[in-house]
């Protein structure tokens, strides 16, 4: 609908490889001098694909994120993409690697700095900050040292890097391994958003609830006991709803958790996660949660509100975000 065009629109769960659209995908081909096709990349509705299908995606991308020109560009490209749609305020996620050439995680990530600094130039009405990935499925002695190396970007570009993300294949890698690490990153100021319950494993949910997060990343699968501890802790979860239908961890949209959390006023925001693979935008993605779940316009700007709420942004830049959306004519529509 238009007014969803229209409001100003907080994106809080992206992951950068996966967030490259059809535009971005010629960009970097042009750029890589390739020829990778998009159509590998993009998951439709029917195909028949699961979580790991999924996970298999995204090695399209990483073939056009093979030098640090490309991952500039990348980064570029994304901020574009949600700039468009009038996001006001990003927090893009993406797993540092080292590239050809002799390029390590921390070259990787100060492309992609230096990218969102740039941007701020171009792109004045959008603010975007990075939460660097931490990879489960890869080792704990990568994850030490990718830390290590966040924790002094943070203090070089302290507007920039405000947490990090703990992701990559649900069913690889053992979240008791990572607690120190990321109790590391907790206690040297890095806010933690973990992706937790996307496959049933309750044991693991509890261990990291008790552990705790300022963000939950899908929550797909908890119940129960671990349900009400969420709820007491009132832990904002970023609900992707294209993503979870077409990586079937979900039936259907309307059977999405998102209306379980949403109507006990439970903190919770709508997300594109990989709008490159699930070929969404977030203006698409809060159509389907206005349409599925019966959402009203105030409902709409309660999730915008709840975004600007539970981001990493400080206090000043919530405010004033707060005031741009305050500010909307009422029905726009
Ligand atoms: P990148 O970190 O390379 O910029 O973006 C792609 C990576 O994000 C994937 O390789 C994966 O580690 C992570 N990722 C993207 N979508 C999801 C998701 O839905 N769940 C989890 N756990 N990880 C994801």
């Amino acid at each position: 609908s238009e007014f969803i065009k229209q409001i100003p629109k907080i994106e809080l769960h992206a992951h950068l490889n996966g967030s490259l659209n059809a535009e971005a995908f010629s960009a970097l081909n042009a750029l890589n001098g390739c020829q990778v096709d998009e159509h590998f990349y993009q998951i439709l509705s029917t195909d028949p694909v699961d979580l790991k299908a999924c996970f298999s995606k995204f090695k399209y991308a990483h073939e056009l994120t093979q030098t640090v020109e490309a991952v500039a560009l990348a980064t570029e490209m994304v901020i574009a993409t949600f700039y468009k749609e009038n996001v006001i305020y990003l927090e893009l996620r993406t797993t540092p690697r080292p590239l050809q050439g002799a390029v390590t995680c921390e070259d990787y990530l100060r492309a992609v700095i230096s990218s969102i600094i740039k941007c701020r130039t171009k792109y004045p009405n959008i603010l975007v900050k990075l939460l660097p990935s931490i990879d489960r499925s890869k080792s704990c002695s990568t994850a030490r040292d990718n830390i290590a190396v966040i924790i002094e970007m943070k203090k070089e570009y302290p507007d920039v890097v405000c947490g990090v993300d703990f992701s990559g294949s649900p069913t690889e890698g053992v979240f008791e391994d990572f607690k120190p690490i990321l109790e590391r990153a907790r206690s040297n100021g890095l806010k933690l958003a973990l992706h937790c319950g996307e496959v049933e494993n309750q044991s693991e949910i509890e261990e990291m609830l008790q552990f705790g997060m300022d963000r939950l990343g899908h929550g797909t699968f908890i119940r129960g006991k671990q349900f009400e501890m969420l709820k007491v802790a009132k832990i904002p979860v970023e609900c992707c709803l294209s993503s979870n239908v077409l990586s079937k961890t979900v039936k259907a949209y309307d059977d999405h958790h998102f209306k379980d959390l949403f109507n006990i006023n439970h903190p919770v925001v709508i997300s594109t996660d990989d709008l490159g693979v699930f070929n969404t935008t977030l203006s698409k993605e809060l159509l389907i949660a206005q349409n599925t779940f019966d959402l009203a316009e105030k409902d709409l700007i309660q999730l915008i509100e709840n975004a600007i709420q539970s981001s990493f942004a400080s206090d000043v830049e919530k405010e004033i975000m707060s005031q741009n959306v305050s500010e909307l004519p009422t029905k726009m529509s």
